[in-house]
């Protein structure tokens, strides 16, 4: 199933070029603060699904093309990132770690964004915002100490993501903190649709350039790997979203770029850049000592 946020914070099931309205069989009030009702829905998934499954034919429907997606889960209890996770991306950054040795860091929930928001650029002069595509694993059962044979148990599904950041060697979470962010979407698609997330293509461009091309067999920690290792730290909670890691070709995005993602099996975003008016701060006021990428 293809679970969607649109309109102000209703919940869709995505139907071909349709979308049906499935706020009220999942309960989910539109107009709640915070916005929790979908991680509710997450963990009473599979109780729900029967109703939402009957009630579909009769549901509400709109063109897929005319609503406005917003983030599946825009208030998770966390967005887990893993860094360095694909071997050519470590070998462009120079980063002589990996995830499997550096364990992972966190993006606050308030940079989570959706597929028809834009990304705004922080004033950071002198600076590059880079792009980084990610496969998102969205969290569907509360766990804490899972081992990796057990990985399945903890996921609900899976979302594209974006995993922006200002380059430079100042605190990771600092540089990728900002406000539009973390870009998820365009939906959930249900684990059970997607049963090999290990093997799926994804790609990213810049306007019409195409930047990355990866497979996810090529992750260093595996996803069970990442779900063994954030559960061992913490508690998992439903709709905590994961971002896996980005592989090579990460590179700076500017104001009117349009960044568009696509991952088999889950769907592509479109998502354009724009320049914000706030963002400085003393700690980027201080020069940057290029290039950190392309060394080699
Ligand atoms: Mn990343």
């Amino acid at each position: 199933m293809r679970l969607a946020r649109f309109n102000g914070g209703r919940i869709g099931v995505c139907l071909g070029d349709e979308i049906a309205d499935v706020t009220a069989i999942c309960g989910v009030d539109p107009e709640e603060w915070p916005a929790v009702g979908p991680l509710r829905l997450i963990r009473d998934f599979a109780a729900l699904r029967p109703r939402i499954e009957a009630g579909l034919a009769s549901a509400p429907k709109i063109a897929l093309a005319q609503a406005r997606l917003e983030a599946p889960v825009p208030w998770p209890n966390k967005v887990i990132a893993y860094p360095v996770n694909y071997h050519a991306h470590g070998r462009e950054m120079q980063a002589n770690y990996r995830a499997t040795n550096q364990g992972f860091f966190l993006k606050p929930s308030s940079s989570v964004s959706g597929p028809g928001d834009a990304v705004e650029l922080p004033q950071v002069p002198g600076r590059e915002v880079h792009h980084e595509s990610e496969l998102g694993i969205v969290i569907g059962k509360q766990v804490r100490g899972l081992s990796r044979e057990n990985w399945r148990e903890a996921v609900f599904g899976y979302v594209c993501l974006l995993d922006m950041v200002v380059r430079g060697r100042e605190e990771r979470v600092f540089r990728k903190a900002y406000d539009t962010f973390c870009p998820t979407g365009p939906w959930i698609v249900t684990a059970d649709e997607l049963t090999d997330p290990t093997a799926l293509d994804m790609k990213l461009w810049v306007n019409d350039e195409l930047r990355q091309s990866a497979n996810t067999r090529d992750l260093v920690l595996d996803i069970p790997g990442m779900i063994e290792t954030a559960s061992a730290v913490m508690t998992l909670y439903p709709g905590d979203i994961i971002a896996t890691g980005t592989p090579e070709g990460v590179g700076p995005v500017v104001a009117g770029d349009t960044i568009r993602i696509t991952i088999d099996g889950i769907g592509e975003m479109r998502v354009p850049v724009v320049q914000g008016n706030q963002g400085a701060t003393e700690v980027f006021a201080q020069p940057y000592v290029p290039p950190i990428i392309k060394q080699n």
